[in-house]
């Protein structure tokens, strides 16, 4: 669904994106993971176009985002790492605007999120005046609200409380059993272990692995997804040693 061919930007002399080929196919959900600094979210940025590649190309259902306009971005839900939003305008002004934007018929569109988290009781809110925690809400049942065939969660869990992570990962679960292509980057792998079926792992812009989770259980002889990954990756991340050495003083 979604293709990746020799990938490379750079900021200046800092190699960002180093070489990616990968792709990504329906009813996968892909776990981004790497150091802080690793690429993913330039990474995620260029798949939606937020990020101008130096060299490489980027299909979507076949098709070369360069020359697809932006129509394809209709069928990703996007949730960023920091939502930047117009930020006099209220929460129910948002959406509203949002959906006169996609003008998609009002029975298909999915307010789970924007129930449980109780936004509507917030409609009148300011975006400015919204905590971290709640900004993320936003994004969350921003990013869900047109049941896109992709979903892009960058950092999802990061800035929400323990429930409401709870319900957003349970959201993500219900949504990857309807055959969602889902892509979240995180560095708590903890909130990954029910979700994924493939992972991604970069360093420095580079990919150092792409794998399916039950090769890299039967690879480590780990079921959890942060002890694989620390087994795989020993000796070549010193952040993947250091879990490693933890995990060991623990046993
Ligand atoms: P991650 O999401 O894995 O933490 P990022 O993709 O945000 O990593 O960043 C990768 C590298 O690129 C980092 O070193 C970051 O400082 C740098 N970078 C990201 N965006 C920019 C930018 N707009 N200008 C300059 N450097 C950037
Ligand atoms: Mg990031």
């Amino acid at each position: 669904m979604i293709r990746i061919n020799h990938l490379n930007k750079k900021f200046k002399k800092l190699i960002a994106l180093n070489n990616i080929t990968v792709q990504f196919d329906e009813g996968q959900v892909v776990s981004l993971i790497g150091p802080n600094g690793s690429g993913k979210t330039t990474l995620i940025k260029t798949i939606l176009g937020l990020v101008k590649p130096d060299s490489g190309q980027i299909y979507f259902r076949d098709k070369n985002i360069k020359q697809e306009g932006f129509t394809y971005r209709n069928e990703i839900g996007y949730m960023p790492q920091i939502g930047r939003y117009p930020e006099n305008m209220t929460i129910g002004q948002l959406f509203s605007l949002l959906k006169n934007i996609r003008n998609k018929d009002e029975n298909s569109l999915d307010y789970d999120l924007l129930k449980q988290y109780n936004l509507v009781s917030m409609y009148d809110k300011p975006m400015r005046t919204l905590s971290g925690g709640t900004r993320q809400k936003v994004s969350a049942a921003i990013a869900f609200l047109f049941r896109p065939p992709v979903l892009i969660l960058d950092e999802p869990t990061a800035g929400l409380d323990p429930l409401s992570s709870e319900v957003l990962k349970e959201k993500i679960l219900q949504t990857k059993k309807e055959g969602t292509l889902i892509l979240i980057s995180s560095h708590i792998l903890s909130d990954l272990d029910d979700l994924t079926t493939d992972v991604m792992y970069l360093q420095d812009g580079k990919m150092k692995f792409f794998k399916n989770l039950a090769t890299i259980q039967e690879d480590t002889g780990e079921i959890k997804l942060g002890k694989a990954i620390a087994r795989l990756m020993k000796g070549e991340d010193p952040a993947a040693n250091m879990i490693s050495e933890i995990l060991k003083t623990n046993r």
